[in-house]
């Protein structure tokens, strides 16, 4: 019998980069997505409360991409950046992300790393 309580919890953990950054995934099947969306839809698959150490990742994609997505998060928090989006600190966030994926042998998320970053930031990977 399914445990409706659990099943609409969203998934927490401690990032292995930085305990003290905590992750929040969340899929169609928690109460909150829906009201997450606008959130995803504006800042692409997750975002980070920096001040907060707090990450939410969309959980409606694969291991592969949540993996990248918090790389990235702890990246913008271990670099100090505000929560504004600008295009310098995504850059420096996706190479700084590029190293903690490889220091912890996420080999695929890092090549998803270096697949989509022309078509994020329009320049090639460096
Ligand atoms: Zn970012």
């Amino acid at each position: 019998m399914e445990d409706l309580k659990f099943g609409n919890m969203p998934k927490l953990y401690n990032s292995e980069w930085d305990k003290n950054i905590v992750v929040a995934v969340i899929d169609e099947s928690d109460y909150q997505y829906q009201t997450m969306v606008p959130l995803f839809n504006e800042y692409g698959y997750g975002f980070v409360l920096p001040e907060q150490k707090l990450i939410f990742i969309d959980g409606s994609y694969d291991a592969v991409h949540q993996k990248l997505v918090e790389a990235h998060e702890v990246a913008h928090i271990i670099l100090g950046h505000k929560q504004k989006e600008n295009p310098m600190d995504e850059i420096e966030a996706d190479r700084l992300a590029y190293h903690l994926l490889d220091g912890k042998g996420y080999l695929q998320s890092k090549q998803l790393l270096v697949d989509v970053f022309k078509e994020r930031h329009g320049i090639e990977f460096k």
